[in-house]
């Protein structure tokens, strides 16, 4: 059955993010079926996720209720659209839902079928709205290195991905990159006087003040980032980071765009990363966690700067997608909101699992291999390093990263790996229990790693 699998895979299906020749040489492992935190392959391994598939399934595989959710509404309205002036009770309950649960001045949402579709929306929108004020020039938007917000060419052109940038060019003009706060890949290497991660922070920010100088506060729409970035390598801020950034945001009078895909429902142990930092976004793309990935589904929650103006004086807006607001897809997302709201999901990774996370979590810390474990509600990394008294890195061809990734899968632990950075996302449904297993087998996974790369 697997052998059968792997070849129909190898002769017909390419895969995202993948090198297919490899693949083929390899043999893709074949997820069969799930159940709350764990996936099953087609060999009768039981596999604990603890990237809750791509950081999105956060109430967990096989809840019934998102099921039955589905199935209601496929034999209602299996499809219908939002386009001119029809919609359906899923989109509009969905979208009060939503609204209620953001930050109070987000009142309008605008429904993708994808995070990368909104985050095209949301180059779209801010553009739009800088035009609509009379001044066209402001049109460069500004985002980070190394960030992810999607694959499609504006996503990717957002996006600070090089190599993803090296295959897709050319890209959408008018972005430019600053640096990100990574602390301890970048900060602790002691640019400026002051090496403490508060004094980097600043540093950070100050660099998004000198890109907008460069190109002209009147040239600049928007500046675009993740609460906490995700694929980019789970980067925490310094706590001085977001409170600097907002005040030069304010200074030149820039739209904060707050991509929630990751961090949103209840990730950073809040409903919204932007609630973590007190951050008031313009736009906030959102998707993945909305419907715990059940369903394909995202969207753009437009505060009420954008959207009054988009609304009085915008006319029709020339923009959309065949699935935005798709019926079956936002009635599962609103089963979801609303299980999530019934569970008291959101406040149990704040007040209980978050903590107990970063406690267990930072009990890795003491091993070789670890340079750094950080974590921050249910999002956490671990980079490893060669030399733990200097954080020097592994030599980039021993692949210390990818070894440990394939060694957690063997061992029954999904955990991705960026470069050297080890990264978890597990489901918000875990057990203190399961956690403290997923803390053991990554312990185990290390060790294993360590001797592999002493041979
Ligand atoms: N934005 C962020 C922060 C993401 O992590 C992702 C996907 O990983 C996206 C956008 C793109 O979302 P999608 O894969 O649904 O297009």
């Amino acid at each position: 059955l697997t052998a059968d699998y792997q070849r129909l895979d190898r002769d017909h299906h390419l895969h995202p993010f993948t090198d297919f020749k490899a693949l083929g040489k390899e043999g893709s492992r074949i997820i069969t079926h799930a159940e709350g935190v764990y996936i099953h392959d087609s060999e009768g391994n039981r596999i604990l996720d603890g990237m809750a598939g791509l950081w999105c399934v956060n109430l967990g595989y096989g809840r019934r209720e998102l099921v039955d959710a589905a199935t209601h509404q496929l034999q209602a309205l299996p499809y219908y659209n939002n386009f001119f002036k029809t919609t359906h009770p899923p989109a509009v309950k969905l979208a009060e839902a939503l609204c209620r649960l953001a930050p109070a001045h987000l009142n309008r949402v605008f429904f993708t079928g994808s995070g990368s579709e909104a985050n095209d929306t949301v180059l779209r929108m801010v553009r739009r709205y800088w035009a609509l004020k009379g001044k066209p020039d402001k049109q460069w938007i500004i985002a980070r290195e190394n960030a992810y917000h999607g694959s499609t060419v504006a996503g990717l052109s957002l996006g600070g991905m090089a190599p993803m940038h090296e295959q897709g060019g050319p890209l959408v003009p008018g972005i430019t990159h600053v640096r990100q706060p990574y602390w301890f890949g970048e900060g602790r290497l002691g640019e400026g006087r002051d090496p403490s991660p508060e004094a980097f922070g600043r540093l950070c920010a100050d660099a998004i003040e000198a890109k907008i100088l460069a190109l002209g506060e009147e040239n600049v729409a928007a500046f675009i980032a993740e609460p906490v970035q995700g694929a980019g390598g789970a980067i925490i801020p310094p706590e001085s980071y977001w409170p600097a950034v907002k005040e030069v945001l304010a200074k030149y009078d820039i739209l904060l765009v707050v991509d929630e895909v990751i961090c949103g429902f209840g990730r950073l142990g809040e409903w919204f990363g932007s609630v973590h930092y007190d951050l008031e976004p313009d736009l906030m793309p959102i998707a993945k966690g909305l419907s715990s990935g059940y369903l394909p589904i995202g969207g753009v929650l437009v505060g009420d700067r954008v959207a009054d103006t988009l609304i009085e004086e915008g006319g029709e807006f020339f923009h959309g997608f065949t699935y935005s607001g798709h019926p079956v897809c936002a009635a599962v997302a609103l089963a979801n909101l609303e299980l999530m709201q019934s569970e008291g999901i959101v406040e149990r990774v704040r007040d209980d699992l978050g903590p107990y996370l970063a406690e267990r979590w930072a009990s890795l810390a003491d091993h070789p291999l670890v340079g750094e474990a950080r974590s921050l509600g249910l999002i956490g990394a671990l980079e490893l390093v060669a030399d733990k008294t200097t954080g020097a890195r592994f030599a980039k061809s021993l692949g210390a990263g990818n070894l440990c990734r394939d060694l957690c899968f063997a061992q029954g632990l999904v955990m991705r790996s960026v470069g050297d950075t080890m990264i978890i996302s597990p489901p918000l449904v875990i057990t203190r229990e399961q956690i403290d297993d997923l803390v053991r087998l990554a312990r185990q996974a290390l060790d294993e790693t360590a001797r592999r790369l002493a041979e």
